[in-house]
């Protein structure tokens, strides 16, 4: 026997729990699939933008005042030596994935959604999932929102990711430190960067950058955790993330990926947990109408078109990285951060979400040195 839904999401991480809620609340049959029982970890530094929190309040899905710590001073180093301090910038928010997303499972639960977490899926079919335990589930349309191992981008497109353009980051959580402050560490690793968010419970620190370009991250953490005063005995657990590949078709036809199996992560900042939320919200509205058009097939074409301005933006910031990483033109960025407490300003208003990409890259074209800019 089949159980029919509208819609049925794997993964109910950021975007599957966002998804699930906005088609519940919308009206479709939903049901929200993950392996993992909630609340659950996932490896992330936990930084939440002024960006995702934009998006959260539009759904009026904020998490209570509890679980952000807000933070407004930032150092930036890079390779050990300090570039400079900023204070009373724009603000970044840290949590633990542990409790923010099950805050976003909650309200996914609460708008209708059908709780299958904890539940594993063995087949993923053209029209049904089965799962491990015997039940087939019955779709209309599907959405992927199982990460960046995504066995939904795997059954439409046979990977998941490009090992070639994937990014990798080790991490682990060291005791709370009251007196440490929130750190970036641009050449901790290479095409990526070194971070220490301070939290009330812990302090979460990581190394992360393009795989391919870093053989050693291993080592480096190690380097990273010594330069910082960190103990060099922490548990470190390490996990892929689609450092600027994202996929221009998410999807086919009514089948949909959002967040980490879409690609989107920002590949300057590494933040992805925005964009996870973001294009859950966006799949689950073109699944929607899609739907009420009767034509199911639709929604990728929909949903194409809603992500054009975040596609737009991953395509400008992926342009933009070598300024900051590359061998030749970093040590050049990291001289005008140095001199410069607007540019380091500028940086955070970046991360924080109150610049996009054209803006940044408007003001850069005006202000950086015309030598950097042709380089
Ligand atoms: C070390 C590290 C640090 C990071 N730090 C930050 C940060 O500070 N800020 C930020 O914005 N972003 C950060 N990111 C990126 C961020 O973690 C991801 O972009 C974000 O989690 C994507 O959300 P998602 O919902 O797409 O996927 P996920 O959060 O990965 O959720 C996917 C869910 O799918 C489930 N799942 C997977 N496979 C299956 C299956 N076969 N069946 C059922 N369920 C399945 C998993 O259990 C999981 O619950 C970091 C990433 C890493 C690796």
């Amino acid at each position: 026997m089949t159980t029919r839904f509208d819609l049925i999401v794997l993964g109910a991480g950021p975007a599957g729990a966002t998804a699930a809620r906005v088609a519940a609340r919308a009206g479709l049959r939903v049901a929200l699939i993950d392996k993992a029982v909630f609340p659950r970890d996932k490896l992330c530094g936990g930084l939440i933008t002024g960006r995702c929190l934009g998006h959260l309040t539009a759904l009026g899905a904020l998490p209570p005042p509890g679980l952000l710590t807000r933070q407004d001073r930032v150092t930036f180093f890079r390779n050990g030596a300090e570039l400079g301090t900023v204070s009373g910038c724009p603000p970044v928010y840290l949590t633990t994935r542990h409790a923010f997303d099950h805050h976003l499972l909650t309200q996914a639960r609460a708008a209708g959604a059908e709780d299958l977490t904890g539940t594993r899926v063995q087949e993923i079919g053209p029209a049904h999932v089965t799962l491990a335990s015997g039940p087939r589930l019955g779709f209309s349309a599907l959405i992927g929102a199982d990460g960046v191992n995504s066995a939904v981008a795997r059954q439409l497109f046979g990977a998941a990711f490009d090992p070639a353009t994937i990014g990798f980051a080790l991490e682990t959580e060291a005791p709370p430190d009251p007196e440490a402050t929130l750190r970036i560490d641009f050449g901790a690793a290479r095409w990526g960067y070194g971070w220490r968010f301070p939290k009330p419970g812990s302090t979460t620190i990581g190394v992360g950058g393009l795989h391919a370009r870093n053989p050693g991250m291993k080592a480096a953490m190690a380097r990273y955790l010594a330069e910082i005063g960190a103990a060099p005995d922490l548990r470190i657990k390490g996990h892929f993330l689609p450092f600027g590949s994202f996929r221009a078709h998410p999807g086919r036809g009514a089948v949909l990926l959002t967040g980490d199996a879409a690609g989107l992560v920002d590949p300057i900042t590494g933040e992805g947990i925005g964009h996870a939320v973001h294009s859950g919200r966006l799949a689950a509205e073109s699944i929607v109408a899609a739907l009420a058009a009767g034509v199911p097939d639709s929604a990728l074409r929909r949903y194409r078109q809603a992500l054009r301005p975040l596609h737009r933006d991953l395509r400008l910031a992926r342009m933009l990285r070598p300024l900051l990483f590359s061998e030749r033109l970093g040590p050049r960025m990291t001289r005008v951060l140095r001199g410069s407490e607007s540019a380091r300003m500028r940086y955070m208003a970046l991360l924080a979400g109150e610049t996009d990409y054209p803006e940044f890259l408007a003001h850069a074209l005006r202000r950086l040195p015309a030598r950097l800019l042709r380089a």
